[in-house]
């Protein structure tokens, strides 16, 4: 970063490919849910400058700096090796539904019930990840692979190229 640069810059959620800055406010009885799940992957394990957002942003409501503000202004951090459903659904690219299923199956096992939720480690969930997300070549993929700031796979690329080549009228 240079001298005449703000942190600010840096910020993975300032034009973000896939997310709408509104994914940043996506809070829904004051936990992250849908997009503000993904945005709350975004700050935790792609934005560059999580450590100054957490210093320096003061708001409410407000996903940032790798966890969220509540109503009162509180910094609500969580424990970086679990997440709750809601984030285990966004980072495999699932309904929450789903993984509701797959723990009914014991193909997730919960870490430990706590606050109301059950909570998955993070290194199991980055194993399933390996083997079950979104089918390669689908535009939920391609998604993810942008909010996991990572280079679309050959088949992701060649479906987005040819989605943009559809004529519009
Ligand atoms: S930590 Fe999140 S909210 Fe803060 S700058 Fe980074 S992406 Fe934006
Ligand atoms: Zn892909």
């Amino acid at each position: 970063m240079t001298a005449a640069e703000q942190w600010e810059d840096h910020a993975a959620c300032r034009n973000h490919p896939a997310l709408s800055p509104e994914a940043w406010f996506q809070l829904e009885n004051g936990v992250p849910r849908g997009d503000g799940a993904h945005a709350l992957y975004v700050c935790r394990y792609v934005c560059p400058v999580m450590r100054q957002c957490r210093d320096w942003y003061r708001g409410h409501h407000a996903i940032a700096g790798g966890g969220w503000w509540d109503h009162l202004g509180k910094f609500r951090d969580t424990d970086h090796s679990t997440m709750d459903m809601y984030q285990v659904a966004a980072y495999l690219g699932q309904t929450p539904r789903r993984i509701q299923t797959w723990t009914a199956r014991g193909l997730l096992n919960p870490l430990h019930h706590r606050h109301g939720r059950n909570w998955f480690s993070v290194t199991e969930v980055m194993a399933l990840g390996r083997v079950r997300g979104p089918i390669h070549g689908t535009g939920d993929a391609y998604r993810l692979h942008l909010i996991k700031n990572e280079q679309p796979c050959e088949k992701c690329q060649e479906v987005h190229q040819g989605a943009q080549l559809l004529p519009v009228a």
